[in-house]
């Protein structure tokens, strides 16, 4: 083989490469779009929720802690809706369950926590996420569909 040869072939491909589309994104400043169904957090929609627990009994972790309760008019209240991502594998069976739509993929990738405890998300922490990421997101959820205004009474949509 002639000298150089691998110095010029090298080269080339140096120089092929400079002129291709750039692959990466300049993160944090830029931030790719998350596709719809991508397995990343869960958020947990309040609104579309009716407490039905079919989420739980997905969840082959045991995650989801659901806890409701009657009013005097009949009426379900969910007392708690918890998810313990300390031990979600993030499966995506619970999004698939929930006849309502309520419990969807989609959530941010940028939320780690100091305290392992923080991933314990009960009610109050998974709508501040959900309702951070409709206001980010022209109000729709991550599947598409438009959330009701914040000012609408939504409840049991
Ligand atoms: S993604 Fe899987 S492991 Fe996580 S809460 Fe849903 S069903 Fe459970
Ligand atoms: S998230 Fe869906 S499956 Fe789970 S309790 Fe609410 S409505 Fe039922």
């Amino acid at each position: 083989m002639a000298y150089g040869t691998g110095i010029a072939k090298g080269m080339s491909l140096t120089l092929k490469s400079m002129f291709k589309p750039v692959a990466t994104v300049q993160y944090p400043e830029e931030v790719r779009a998350v596709p719809v169904y991508a397995r990343t957090n869960l958020l947990w929609f309040e609104e579309r929720c009716t407490g039905c627990s079919t989420c739980a009994q997905a969840c082959p972790d045991g995650c989801i802690l659901v806890a409701t309760s009657q009013d005097a008019e009949g009426r379900r209240n969910i007392d708690r809706y918890e998810i313990d991502f300390r031990i979600c594998m993030y499966c995506g069976l619970c999004t698939e369950a929930c006849p309502y739509e309520a419990i969807q993929p989609g959530g941010p990738l940028d939320d780690a926590v100091y305290q392992f405890e923080e991933m314990y998300r009960d009610k109050h922490s998974l709508t501040n996420v959900a309702q951070r990421f409709l206001s980010g997101h022209e109000n729709t959820y991550p599947n598409g569909m438009k959330a009701p205004s914040p000012e609408a009474d939504f409840h049991r949509l």
